[in-house]
């Protein structure tokens, strides 16, 4: 009875206390875990947070018990070697992170990455229908606020506006261009046949039909290291997939592609600014749905 007096107590006297300013702060640190949360709630950083978590409760619980003295000597000591060691493994989340926040953090950006105006949306479904057909693979990425230099470089320069029988061209077997991706800014084709880096999630799916090929990591490894939005053609199936923020939907037919590229594309020209920005950092829950099917 007394303990409860005694937490009845507690709770009023911090009532008492509560004022506009500290509904506020409280406001301002939420938020601030929420958006921190968010903008690594889809890296591996989220499942270290995670454990590190667990192990930090688990460790002060056991330290702060009287009982085990040299596992509390033990901890303490080696406290200071964690603090140097988390930045050490956490090193490419806290990049990442940080890069996103970044990229967030331009609020006030122009709008001159129209990526993809509705006619080269239109080519490059045409594009996509025809080699689905033919079954000839292909590998194409719309570049959007990050730039993706590095692996432009890593291709051939072409520099020549999208049509959709270069496209064709392009990704004819056994044609010096058709391996690797082609890389689209605005209305431009700026470099064919290069080399992306490989996503490792895919290859851990349970099932063998899930299981991805080289061009389908590559497609999810540029979605996963940048904003850009990729599209796969199989050469086995034919089947169209697309891929966003380390997202993959498979097998859509070109109607759907066309659909879902001017949802993911529209945003930096119709809408400027703040709002875009806000949108790309909040509302990207919308686009999950679609992305999870
Ligand atoms: P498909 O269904 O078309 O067979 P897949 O996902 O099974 O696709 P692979 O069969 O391994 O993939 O396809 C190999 C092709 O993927 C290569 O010929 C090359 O064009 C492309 N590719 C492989 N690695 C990369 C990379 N790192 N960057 C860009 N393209 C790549
Ligand atoms: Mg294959």
């Amino acid at each position: 009875m007394d303990l409860l007096a005694n937490f009845v107590d507690n709770i009023l006297f911090v009532l008492q206390r509560i004022t506009w300013l500290s509904v506020i702060d409280l406001l301002l640190v939420t938020i601030i875990f929420f958006l921190v949360l968010r903008l690594i709630q889809d890296t591996q950083g989220i499942i270290l947070i995670r454990g590190a978590i667990i192990l930090i409760v688990v460790v002060a619980l056991l330290s702060n018990l009287d009982i085990l003295p040299a596992f509390s000597w033990m901890v303490r000591n080696t406290l200071p070697a964690m603090l140097i060691a988390i930045p050490v493994i956490f090193a490419p989340e806290i990049r990442r992170t940080l890069e996103r926040l970044g990229r967030a953090g331009t609020l006030m950006y122009t709008s001159q990455t129209t990526s993809g105006t509705p006619q080269v949306i239109k080519s490059v479904v045409k594009a996509c229908a025809r080699l689905s057909e033919r079954k000839h693979g292909a590998l194409i990425v719309f570049q959007r606020f990050d730039r993706l230099d590095q692996y432009i470089e890593s291709g051939v320069r072409l520099y020549a506006k999208v049509s959709p029988e270069l496209l064709l061209q392009i990704f004819y077997p056994n044609t010096p261009l058709h391996d690797g991706a082609v890389i689209i800014s605005n209305e431009t084709i700026l470099a064919a046949a290069c080399v992306l880096p490989l996503s490792a999630s895919g290859v851990l799916a349970e099932s063998p039909e899930r299981q991805m090929g080289l061009r389908h990591r590559a497609g999810l490894g540029i979605s996963e290291v940048s904003d850009a939005i990729a599209i796969v053609v199989s050469e086995e199936t034919g089947f169209i997939s697309i891929v966003d923020n380390g997202r993959m939907i498979r097998r859509i037919d070109p109607n759907r592609l066309e659909l879902i590229l001017k949802a993911l594309l529209h945003y930096p020209s119709d809408e400027k600014g703040v709002v875009a920005r806000l949108r790309k950092l909040f509302g990207s829950v919308l686009s999950k749905g679609e992305l999870n099917r």
